[in-house]
């Protein structure tokens, strides 16, 4: 049986109130919880760099015996999804070694790495989206997998890190959403589209603060050149029915709602928004239709959220299983699933909801291509005007 119980830890670290919020799943019969938490407590107080709400949940086992003293991953993660503690659970209970995970977004995961240096605790970072993975690779925070890792096998090449510092664990698409009282069908099928002059005041777009769309920059540069490309963001930034503002599901609301024709969002909050419980999502998501760009050149542009193993990891050979276990048939289907993204590993089952999106043709472009395209995407969507 599991007990869960709440600690609170509030604290000043370099001026900045944070709190620690442990969710323990107890096993009453493991020993050694408080040195484990000891440990965590520690190396979190002793980082320089102060994290907002930062949450660690530490899975235990619901068998007594399993757990094996010192067989732990330290896991800083950026998905912010429930589904995956059930990925944690599966592979503690598979492998005996625990998961601690330390959840925060993923710039402020990067800066604790940084400022931890070679005495972070962390053995593995998870992150969303391929540019945040290009920049910790960048600042030399991950460390190469073995090419003897089953993961070089499972993973499509176009999927993960050419060098083997980080591997993609699901894929979401980026796709062009429409009104369906004001969009037909095949009425728009690029997203070079976007920029046609005919869709005036009839966008509604996130800001280019987000790496989503920091990313479909990076891979529009990579397919037309950086000079197209910004001809490209001219044009839609004209076309803006409003000043960027709100998240994907925003977009999807502001749609349904009437207050423009066309947006952009990650298909992910299309399939939570249809599975929700409330009866307003799934009215939203009922009125807007889905088009996959590019069918018929290079394909829809697709993302990845996925990891590596940290630089100073002191669990190397539990960080590397754990990035074998999220490649896994099993896990694929827990990690891609429950949050409605696409597995990465070919042959999983993709989630009804996503079948009912239909199949696409995915551009295949390495996300270290458009990943290393970031900082020139900024700068263009600055000079572009897209706030
Ligand atoms: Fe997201």
């Amino acid at each position: 049986m599991y007990t869960y119980c709440l600690i609170a830890i509030s604290g000043c670290v370099e001026r900045l109130q944070f709190e620690v919020r442990c969710f323990l799943a107890v096993d009453k019969e493991s020993k050694g919880i408080s040195s484990d938490m000891g440990m965590k407590r520690r190396a979190l107080l002793a980082t320089g760099t102060a994290i907002a709400a930062a949450a660690i949940h530490q899975v235990w086992s619901a068998e007594p015996g399993v757990a094996q003293a010192n067989k732990v991953v330290n896991l800083y993660s950026a998905r912010h999804y429930d589904a995956d503690n059930k990925v944690y659970q599966a592979f503690f209970k598979k492998t005996g070694i625990k998961v601690n995970l330390v959840e925060a977004p993923a710039d402020k995961l990067i800066e604790r790495l940084k400022s931890e240096g070679a005495n972070s605790p962390a053995d593995v970072l998870i992150t969303v989206d391929a540019g945040n993975l290009w920049r910790t690779q960048q600042a030399g925070l991950f460390q190469k997998v073995p090419t003897s890792s089953s993961l070089y096998s499972r993973i499509p090449a176009n999927l993960r890190d050419p060098d083997g510092f980080w591997f993609g664990f699901t894929k979401r698409a980026r796709v062009i959403i429409y009104n369906k009282t004001k969009v037909k069908p095949g009425e728009i099928a690029r997203y070079e589209d976007l920029a046609d002059p005919k869709w005036r005041g009839k966008i509604l777009m996130r800001s280019s603060s987000n790496v989503y769309n920091q990313s479909l920059v990076g891979s529009l540069i990579a397919a037309l050149g950086a000079a197209k490309t910004e001809a490209w963001a001219k044009g839609l930034v004209a076309n803006f029915a409003r000043p960027p503002e709100g998240n994907d599901v925003s977009q999807i609301k502001s749609l349904a709602a009437g207050m423009g024709s066309l947006s952009v969002v990650n298909t992910y909050y299309l399939g939570r928004l249809a599975k929700s419980s409330k009866a307003e999502d799934r009215q939203a998501v009922e009125k807007v239709g889905i088009i996959f760009p590019n069918q018929k050149d290079r394909g829809t542009h697709v993302n990845i959220s996925g990891g590596g193993i940290a630089k100073h990891s002191p669990n190397r050979k539990a960080a590397q299983l754990y990035l074998e276990y999220l490649a896994s048939p099993e896990a694929q289907k827990i990690f891609a699933g429950n949050n409605y993204e696409y597995p990465v590993v070919p042959g999983v089952a993709i989630d009804p909801v996503l079948v009912s999106f239909g199949k696409f043709k995915e551009d295949k472009l390495n996300p270290k291509v458009f990943g290393g395209w970031n900082r020139a995407a900024i700068q263009l969507m600055d000079r572009a005007g897209w706030k």
